[in-house]
């Protein structure tokens, strides 16, 4: 374990650019309030940005301008084609400023520079491509009726869109929600989370640059219970699409009952990992381990729950615990596999579900505490000896807390891993191939990694069975948030020919 002594960065100058404002209808304003909410260096605890806090007022004005904007303005009306130029224009925009956007993302998150600048980033870019694609492929279907009618479908936009994103892939979150969204015709209103707003605003400004028409996209920095739920009961809104905590799912669900919105929730996981007998010990404790461990553990689909079989089980313990003792945790801008909590709230829950786990009888192999004395570091954390029933196994942590727990048959393991209510993701390591099909078809999750984990694509839908949420995020899966179906039916003059 480094020290997490924060090395020489500077904030004022990583956010040079960054304009800490609300942005509607194409520019850059306050709050109508006036008021700011602060934002802080999760390494340091200090506050490096006061941003705009957006209510009620302002989500009004915010979705009033997207209204229009659709309603009455170029986007819809655009070409498909003409939209995906503009998406992948944007794509290389971002891309031209990787490395700031990168470093904003570390700065803002706390998440590893080398993550930021090899994953969440590019990732970002090629995910705009993906879409910008799509634009122009977004089609009904010609339907084969009883003979006397011509009918197809019209695949149009959903209309105004509000979406409320987490802190933990801030820009990966905003890709997922905006790429489709806006391949598709509709307009956006993004609520961002509070502890994370940065990286968002100066995207912002490259969307305009892009040629996103004013009041296509709108970004409201600002709090959950003010901005975020006004959004969600906001008549002017066609659909809301979140990511988040299950508690916070079901008060959206709520929120958008009485105008009877459309919604997709991406919502909390306590994923199972699956290791069978007969695989390679080392490389499934290195997989295992970064499935758990990857963003500090902040991860919805993290694997938090790693049922290891009984012949392996000992040895498997002792190698989770070394590797988990490797892992090195200190300065995110530094060569570091592990940077700070996203916050205070965060790293007392975290350090709350350690002691728990202690207390309720776990074997605690490595980790358990806080790093230094500043910024919120943890240590990475191992337990053994863990059962189903502790809350440590049941509830989602999101943290670097690791929780291995030892199964004997293919049936047991099944049970206990389709037991817990969120059902976001698995991964199953095997070289059995008949053993493979049965774990990915018997569990009820919305992603089963076989022999891998968090292999996101693009391409791959993703999203939750069970508590863990409806609707999909990426692929086409996606577009089918965005789009209203509508049938158009004609009568046919002469139905024989
Ligand atoms: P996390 O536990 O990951 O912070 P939350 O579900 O608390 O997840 O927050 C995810 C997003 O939902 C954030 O943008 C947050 O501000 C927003 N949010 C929180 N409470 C509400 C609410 N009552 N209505 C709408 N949005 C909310």
């Amino acid at each position: 374990v480094e020290s997490p002594i924060a090395q020489d960065v500077n904030p004022a100058q990583i956010l040079r650019n960054v304009r800490p404002k609300l942005l509607i209808d194409g520019d850059f304003v306050d709050a109508a309030s006036g008021k700011t909410f602060p934002v802080l260096d999760p390494r340091t605890e200090d506050v490096i940005a006061q941003v705009a806090e957006a209510d009620a007022a302002d989500v009004d004005r915010a979705v009033g301008a997207a209204r229009r904007a659709f309603d009455s303005g170029p986007w819809r009306k655009m070409s498909g084609r003409q939209r995906g130029r503009v998406l992948s224009r944007l794509a290389d925009l971002v891309e031209e400023r990787a490395e700031e956007f990168a470093r904003i993302e570390t700065l803002d998150n706390g998440k590893p520079l080398a993550m930021s600048r090899e994953g969440d980033i590019p990732f970002v870019v090629s995910h705009f491509r993906y879409y910008a694609g799509w634009a122009d492929k977004i089609s009904g279907k010609t339907l084969q009726t009883n003979g006397n009618t011509f009918a197809y479908t019209l695949h149009e936009a959903v209309g105004v869109v509000g979406q409320i994103i987490p802190w933990n892939f801030p820009l990966p979150m905003l890709a997922f929600k905006v790429a489709p969204a806006l391949a598709c015709g509709c307009t956006v209103v993004l609520k961002v989370a509070e502890q994370t707003p940065l990286s968002a605003l100066l995207f912002g400004e490259l969307a305009l640059e892009a040629g996103v028409p004013p009041g296509v996209f709108n970004i409201l920095p600002g709090y959950g219970p003010t901005a975020g739920a006004a959004l969600v009961a906001h008549p002017g809104v066609d659909k809301i699409s979140f990511t988040g905590s299950t508690e916070v799912g079901r008060e959206i669900m709520r929120g958008a009952a009485d105008g009877i919105k459309h919604v997709s929730l991406e919502l909390g996981g306590k994923s199972a990992a699956i290791v069978c007998p007969g695989v390679d010990m080392e490389s499934v404790v290195e997989d295992t381990h970064v499935a758990l461990f990857l963003n500090q553990g902040q991860a919805c689909c993290a694997a938090s729950r790693t049922y290891v079989h009984e012949s392996l089980y000992d040895e498997f313990v002792e190698r989770a615990v070394e590797r988990a003792q490797r892992a090195t945790v200190g300065d995110p801008f530094g060569d570091v596999q592990l940077g700070p909590l996203v916050d205070s709230a965060q790293f007392e829950k975290v350090l709350g579900y350690m002691r728990e786990g202690e207390a309720q009888g776990a074997v605690i192999g490595c980790g358990g505490s806080r790093v230094g004395s500043k910024g919120y570091y943890v240590e990475p954390t191992v337990f053994s000896d863990v059962r189903d029933e502790m809350s440590i196994a049941k509830e989602e942590i999101f943290g670097p807390v690791q929780s291995i727990m030892k199964w004997s048959s293919v049936e047991e393991v099944l049970d206990r891993a389709n037991a817990n209510p969120y059902g976001l993701a698995a991964g199953v390591w095997t070289k059995d191939l008949d053993l493979a099909n049965r774990l990915s078809r018997g569990l009820r999750a919305g992603t089963v990694w076989i022999n891998c984990y968090n292999a996101f694509d693009h391409a791959v839908p993703f999203g939750g069975y069970k508590m863990s949420g409806f609707g999909r995020d990426l692929g086409e899966y996606a577009l089918s948030n965005y789009m209203e179906v509508k049938a158009v039916v004609t009568p046919l003059k002469d139905p024989a020919w």
